[in-house]
């Protein structure tokens, strides 16, 4: 049992850090979302993968992944020491998105993911404006592919080139 002696502003902060809700690129997605005229839940729980943004009437799910974490091919750099260790974590990172991403299509999900370099600002205005297209033919044809999905199959790191967008 931990003693408590954080202010409830320390805690505040700390559980913050540790859940790392409300990360930057996030709030740029919600807010380009309302902005948009679009509606969303946050981290609805019963969902797997407890996706971060949740449009149900489009029944999409938006997951804005870190580049480190998610295993995204654009971040080749891992720490020297432990390299083996980390590899290892983030393909089993690799393995439970895609896992996750199979079971919401196979209930019926669109899913999106923003990879955080997408969200970068020299690449921000065009990701946004692709989102909002996307959930634009969602409306009409609310299966239409998504050119967020995951790959299905590989698990090669550095096989991820088509991840990009598209085009
Ligand atoms: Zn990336």
């Amino acid at each position: 049992m931990m003693t408590d002696v954080m202010t409830p502003e320390q805690r505040h902060h700390c559980m913050s850090s540790i859940r790392s809700r409300d990360t930057r690129p996030e709030v740029t997605v919600r807010r380009y979302l309302w902005q948009h005229g679009y509606r969303y839940r946050l981290y609805k729980k019963e969902l797997p993968g407890r996706p971060d943004i949740v449009l149900s009437r489009l029944r999409t799910v938006i997951f804005i992944n870190g580049c480190f974490w998610h295993g995204h091919e654009c971040h080749r750099r891992f720490p020297k020491t432990n390299r083996d260790f980390w590899l290892r974590k983030i393909e089993r990172n690799r393995e439970r998105d895609r896992d996750v991403a199979a079971r919401l299509r196979q209930m019926g999900w669109n899913v999106i993911t923003i990879w955080e370099c997408e969200l970068a600002k020299v690449r921000r205005d065009e990701t946004l404006e692709r989102l909002i297209t996307t959930l634009r033919a969602f409306e009409t044809e609310p299966k239409a592919p998504s050119p967020y999905s995951f790959p299905e199959a590989d698990t090669e790191l550095a096989a991820e080139a088509e991840l990009e967008w598209g085009e």
